[in-house]
């Protein structure tokens, strides 16, 4: 399969951008982070580096050490919501370095920032929801995400233990898929970029710095059956909070999974309103969870602007909605996080049937 082609721009897309750019000039904004964004991102670093502290050398009560654990793993997926996933994007700040350093968290986080950037700026952002280019729909065997993908019997039950799977995405990603991508220079069927001589070093030392930070030190810290239990909880909680957050933005009964036209391999839509067809907000006015998944239930904002900020998103969510609403384009949202959920539960169900 070759990557699909979009349909010509519409003026639907050009008029929203227009309007989006005279948002921040007017303003007198940059559609970069701020202070409000760096300082979101020194607590939770701080935090994840106190709470890995106290883990590996206070050696808390195993009651406490469990927790602790649990909420590394959820400081862990709110850095990549916040910190890393703007940086990748470029959108963290207006200098170059910041961003980079905002996107080497992830590297010392276990996965690797040059693997990402094919395979969430290029590949999920372009083909979003596309079966067998969007690598984000892709679980298989254990998950039918999408009507394309192959039924198998085990689907009928995949409502059931759905977070089983989703569990595993983070040690699955950091020791397993990030080879994948590096052996075979590729992301599903999208090709990586080059990497240059730095690239490999930098993959290679991060991944080295990660096990002696993560799978060295603990052992020889704590002892190596405490480790591997404690290492697992954080792997799997850090596995169902991300898995989550991404699935509910486009695994969801409203979304729309379009193929190419297997003659012209051309998409019906353009890029803009593909995006509006394949992804959900989720409880945007939830102003907690938007401030732990950095914005990450404003997807509908984050397709169409990602070098946007996740900051500004609840401003620029009202132009968009204004524009569709315009141009009769759909705009999707769950109200709630529940619901989203149930959304994401009955998709699930919905494909477990032939
Ligand atoms: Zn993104």
């Amino acid at each position: 399969m070759r990557p699909p082609r979009f349909s010509a721009a519409s003026s639907f897309h050009s008029d929203l951008k227009l309007r989006i750019k005279n948002y921040f000039t007017e303003k007198n904004l940059n559609p970069t982070g701020n202070f409000t964004l760096y300082s979101k991102a020194i607590i939770l670093v701080a935090a994840y580096i106190a709470t890995y502290v106290i883990l590996v050398f206070f050696t808390p009560h195993w009651s406490l050490a469990i927790l602790g654990a649990i909420l590394l793993g959820g400081l862990a997926a709110t850095i990549g919501f916040n910190v890393m996933h703007d940086g990748a994007h470029g959108s963290f700040s207006k200098k170059k370095w910041v961003n980079e350093l905002a996107g080497v968290s992830i590297n010392f986080l276990g996965a690797n920032v040059f693997m990402w950037k094919t395979k969430h700026n290029v590949v999920h952002h372009s083909f979003t929801n596309i079966d067998e280019v969007d690598d984000d729909m892709n679980a298989r065997p254990f998950l039918r995400l999408c009507p394309n993908q192959r039924f198998y019997k085990i689907h009928k039950y995949q409502h059931k233990y759905f977070l089983f799977v989703y569990s595993l995405l983070y040690l699955y990603w950091v020791f397993v898929t990030d080879y994948k991508k590096y052996a075979s220079k590729k992301v599903g069927i999208i090709p990586i970029q080059k990497m240059k001589a730095m690239d490999h070093i930098s993959f290679w030392g991060f991944k080295a710095i990660h096990i002696l930070l993560f799978v060295v030190l603990p052992i020889m810290m704590v002892g190596w059956l405490p480790w591997l239990i404690g290492f697992i909880i954080y792997g799997l909680a850090t596995g169902i909070i991300l898995s989550v957050v991404f699935q509910l933005a486009h695994a969801v009964e409203e979304a729309a999974f379009p193929m190419p036209n297997a003659e012209t391999n051309q998409l019906e839509d353009d890029w803009a309103i593909h995006q509006l067809k394949t992804t959900a907000n989720f409880a945007t006015h939830n102003k907690v969870l938007s401030w732990l998944v950095g914005g990450l239930n404003f997807q509908v904002e984050h397709h169409l602007f990602p070098n946007v900020s996740h900051i500004h998103y609840p401003a620029i969510s009202k132009i968009i909605r204004e524009t569709c609403q315009e141009y009769g384009i759909p705009y999707l949202e769950h109200p709630k996080f529940r619901l989203a959920f149930a959304s994401h539960v009955n998709h699930l169900r919905g494909l477990g049937r032939p």
